[in-house]
């Protein structure tokens, strides 16, 4: 080495004076220390650059003996018979710190939305199970009134009637209950096999949940028979809940009649399209540019995470997923999956 820079002593902890001189292997970790000069004859006897002028990221060793990243582009100059290389280095441990920093954030906030989407569905749960249950302990209180009241021989019409309706509304209850079971029984983060139909009506039922007082037109269509996906479960349910969840709060925005059309189709030879298209008032231009950008959103209680994570969800399927206004109003949102991402995973 015959010259090493200030910026080089502060990123190497080597002082210029005790490095010059030296090889500059030191700065390498093994296995590049001990061929670099085979790397450096090489090139002077075949004139092959492997890095010169092209650049790359490569390790980079500190005086402590501590590996970090660098961005290394090497250049070369000629002067009188002999040739100088100049090395320029661009320290990239931040810029890897923030990389594993969104990822690490990335899959907090995936299971941040799982607890709080568990929160809502306990809530909304209590909430939807109080109905039918305060209306069994009614209909039950007066059957048995009207019992005691009953001579016998009496016309015991009204009682059946009240205890079907009990009845009815018992079973209602374990619907609910059910749906929930399912949807939880799920939860583990695994890639399988699955009826993406199954899937996708159960995550339907879970996101709509609550809106039975103000009703809203849901369909779902498959226009064709779709394969088993390989997915995880869990997640592409968590997708569906939140397209659909965003698909009734942007109807209910609107007076008049609330219709969500879901629709399930395969797309091409080897991948499937899930589109949920509503008929609410579409995306406001502030928000559509950055739509799958974490904390962008336009409601006063909204997060913002919602598409964000399902971007990660799909990505993470190799898959890919969209949003944008209908030509007739109301916003279309859509997700392809391959039909077999991760299906080597499964099968080794
Ligand atoms: P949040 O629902 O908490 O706002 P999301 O990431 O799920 O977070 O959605 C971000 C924003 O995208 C919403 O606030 C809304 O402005 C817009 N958006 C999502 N779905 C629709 C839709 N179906 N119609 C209109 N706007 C939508």
């Amino acid at each position: 080495m015959l010259a090493f820079s200030p910026a080089a002593e502060r990123m190497f902890g080597f002082k210029a004076a005790e490095i010059i001189g030296h090889n500059i292997s030191l700065l390498m970790p093994s296995p590049h220390a001990e061929n670099h000069d085979g790397y450096l004859n090489n090139y002077l006897t075949t004139g092959k650059k492997n890095i010169i002028g092209i650049g790359r990221e490569v390790a980079a060793r500190k005086k402590n003996g501590t590996l970090f990243p660098v961005e290394l582009s090497v250049g070369v100059l000629t002067r009188h018979d002999e040739r100088l290389f100049t090395g320029f280095l661009r320290d990239l441990t931040t810029h890897r710190l923030s990389e594993n920093q969104i990822a690490d954030l990335q899959s907090k906030l995936i299971q941040l939305a799982r607890h709080s989407a568990m929160g809502e569905l306990a809530t909304t749960l209590a909430h939807e199970l109080n109905q039918p249950l305060t209306a069994i302990a009614n209909y039950t209180l007066a059957t048995r009134k009207l019992v005691t009241d009953l001579k016998p021989g009496e016309q015991t019409d009204t009682v059946l009637k009240l205890l079907d309706k009990s009845a009815k509304q018992a079973q209602r209850a374990g619907e609910i209950i059910r749906s929930i079971r399912t949807f939880v029984k799920h939860h583990e983060n695994k890639f399988r096999w699955e009826n993406l139909e199954d899937a996708v009506c159960e995550a339907v039922k879970i996101a709509t949940i609550g809106t039975g007082n103000r009703p809203i037109n849901v369909h779902i269509n498959k226009p064709d028979p779709v394969p088993d996906i390989c997915m995880d479960r869990i997640q592409i349910q968590q997708v569906v809940t939140n397209l659909v969840r965003n698909a009734v709060d942007a109807v209910r925005v609107k007076n008049g009649e609330h219709v969500i059309n879901i629709e399930i189709s395969r797309h091409g030879m080897r991948s499937v399209i899930v589109r949920v298209l509503d008929n609410g008032p579409g995306i406001t231009p502030q928000i559509e540019k950055r739509l799958f950008e974490s904390f962008n959103t336009s409601k006063p209680d909204g997060v913002g995470v919602g598409l964000a994570i399902s971007k990660t969800i799909i990505t993470s399927h190799n898959g890919y997923i969209r949003g944008r206004n209908r030509a007739q109003g109301g916003a279309e949102f859509y997700f392809i999956l391959p039909i077999d991402s991760k299906a080597e995973e499964i099968s080794s």
